[in-house]
């Protein structure tokens, strides 16, 4: 069902009217995990005023240490609401078990971490669903691995989703992944499905988010998903990739330049 030889058109994944895919470009930002109201309500109005089109932030974490921060699971997706009835932007947010999918009501992307891209019964478990699913490339995974993985949701009638590259695990430990750009042309050959790339994730550095979000746009992904924090210092999960909002103004008006000159 993925396969672009059987489905030559482009899909367009839409997300409430907001669009992405064949020729929509989405971008989705917010923090690593959502924290307090006040952070959330207050970076989504920033990232939204910047033109990001979709929220993201974690309320269920995959944390390497049991002992670090694991996320304000329920209490957090009920702030992502909040925060989406507060400026209107569509909320993507990470699952880890499917018996917690009645807490995904209200949510309007799913998210399938690097963690659990082979987690095959919570792919099953997506399947049944209608919801958009953005499916994050395994730390160790090859693009025909994330490929089966999408049609393990596609096979059980969900055709929303979502792919991203969001960097692999390689013998360099400078960048926290290597992101793996040719993946996203190797992917719009292989695949109808549209295809995000997650720059914060796949360096680990601030620093490096706006060079690889715009080479993302450039090599013509279909959106970009960053890390934006009010206070990334003090983030309780993934400070140093986190962009401040005046940042992520500078990273906005960077890709539309992008944009419009490829
Ligand atoms: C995240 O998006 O915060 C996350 C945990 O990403 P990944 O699964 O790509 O590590
Ligand atoms: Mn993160």
């Amino acid at each position: 069902k993925a396969n672009r030889l059987f489905h030559p058109k482009d899909t367009v994944v839409d997300v409430h009217g907001t669009k992405i895919g064949g020729g929509y470009f989405s971008v989705i930002a917010g923090p690593c995990s959502v924290e307090s109201e006040e952070q959330i309500i207050g970076i989504a109005k920033r990232v939204k005023a910047a033109g990001a089109t979709m929220l993201r932030g974690g309320a269920f974490k995959p944390r390497t240490s049991p002992y670090a921060f694991q996320g304000m699971k329920a209490d957090g997706i009920e702030l992502l609401v909040k925060a989406k009835k507060a400026t209107g932007l569509p909320i993507v947010t990470e699952i880890m078990n499917e018996n917690h999918l009645p807490l995904f009501e209200e949510v309007d992307v799913i998210q399938v971490g690097a963690r659990n891209m082979q987690n095959f019964e919570l792919l099953k478990a997506l399947g049944k669903t209608r919801k958009p699913i953005l499916l994050k490339r395994g730390l160790a995974n090859t693009l025909k691995e994330l490929l089966m993985s999408a049609e393990y949701i596609m096979a059980g009638g969900n055709e929303n989703v979502i792919l991203c590259e969001r960097g692999i695990r390689t013998f360099e430990p400078y960048t926290r992944n290597t992101l793996d750009i040719s993946a996203v042309p190797a992917l719009h050959e292989l695949t109808h499905l549209p295809v995000v790339v997650d720059p914060s994730h796949a360096t680990g550095k601030a620093s490096f988010v706006d060079s690889m979000a715009s080479a993302a746009a450039a090599c013509g992904a279909d959106g970009i998903m960053i890390e934006v924090h009010n206070d990334p210092a003090h983030a309780l999960s993934d400070g140093p990739q986190s962009l401040t909002p005046d940042q992520f103004d500078g990273v906005m008006e960077k890709i539309r330049r992008v944009r419009a000159a490829v």
